[in-house]
């Protein structure tokens, strides 16, 4: 374990010290089970311009229906990371998320993206960059509307490889975005070095925008420092109307969150782009 990784509070997974162990053995043959039988699903989430209030692209954000009990997102990615399913599971996952923005294409959305969460264990992977390449290249439409998530968290587990799968994978042409950005700890320094497009506030630095004068200072801040370091910023977690008024005002450039719309399956998501669309040529 790197010295960051330890003096970060982060830890790889060690079994002998898990209590529940025995229970994560029972999700984890489940999951297993679950990818093998394609069981698992994607919900799609957009992601809206504030200049001109066009949708953007979409999220896809890891569902797995048909369980008793029902299991989020975070915990289904913990298990996988901790089992070394990730591997497998972030591949169907990008496969699907090519299948989903084929979907869009054809109902007439060509200019939308999808943006698809990767493990801390991903960018570990020695293969990873040239798995995605390798990926892209046999789906040449998709050129540059995957767009790949990383937390930064996620980065300090082993700084020096992440950076070079991130430089390896943006110098072929895939745009990446630093996700949940304020939430943990967040190194300045390394964030200006990093080859992202994209920076995504942190929900924890939105949910009281309205009421926190500290939190508008932060946020503000964070604003106007990406944006000279040549990043687009979006806010996730906009839950109503006067955030959104606020970022805008703030000239945040995209949000995303339970106002706009809350992750949907890709049915869900194609009736509301058509809503969306009556909407805007109303206004035009
Ligand atoms: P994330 O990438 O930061 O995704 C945003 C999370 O916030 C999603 O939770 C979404 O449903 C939720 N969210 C969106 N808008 C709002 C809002 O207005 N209010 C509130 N309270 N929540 C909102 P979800 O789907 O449970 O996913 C949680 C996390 O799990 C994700 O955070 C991401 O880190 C991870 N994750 C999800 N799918 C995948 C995946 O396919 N692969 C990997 N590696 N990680 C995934
Ligand atoms: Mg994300
Ligand atoms: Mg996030
Ligand atoms: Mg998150």
């Amino acid at each position: 374990e790197s010295d960051i990784a330890r003096d970060r509070g982060l830890a790889y997974y060690h079994p002998e010290q898990d209590s529940y162990s025995a229970d994560r053995l029972t999700l984890a043959s489940s999951l297993r089970d679950a990818l093998r039988k394609d069981e698992l699903a994607l919900f799609f989430q957009p992601k809206q311009s504030l200049v001109d209030e066009r949708i953007v692209g979409v999220e896809a954000l890891i569902r797995w229906p048909g369980r008793k009990t029902p299991t989020p997102a975070d915990q289904i990615i913990a298990v996988a990371e901790q089992t070394g399913l990730i591997k497998p599971l972030t591949r169907w996952v990008l496969e699907k998320a090519m299948v989903a923005r084929s979907e869009l294409v054809a109902a007439g959305y060509p200019q939308l993206s999808v943006s698809v969460n990767i493990s801390p264990n991903n960018l570990r992977e020695q293969e990873f960059p040239l798995f995605v390449q390798r990926l892209m290249s046999s789906h040449p439409q998709h050129t540059g509307k995957i767009i790949l998530e990383v937390t930064e968290t996620s980065m300090m587990l082993d700084p020096a490889n992440s950076l070079r799968a991130l430089r390896s994978l943006d110098y072929t042409g895939i745009p990446l975005s630093i996700d949940d950005f304020g939430s943990g700890y967040s190194s300045l320094s390394y964030i200006k070095r990093l080859p992202a497009r994209e920076i995504k506030i942190d929900r924890s630095l939105i949910t009281d925008l309205t009421l926190q004068a500290e939190d508008r200072v932060i946020v503000q801040t964070t604003i106007n420092m990406c944006h000279d370091l040549g990043y687009k910023v979006v806010a996730e977690g906009v839950e109503d109307a006067e955030t959104a008024e606020l970022l805008a005002g703030m000239d945040c450039d995209m949000i995303q969150g339970f106002h706009l719309a809350s992750p949907q399956p890709m049915e869900a998501l194609l009736k509301w782009l058509s809503r969306q669309g009556d909407r805007e040529q109303r206004r035009a």
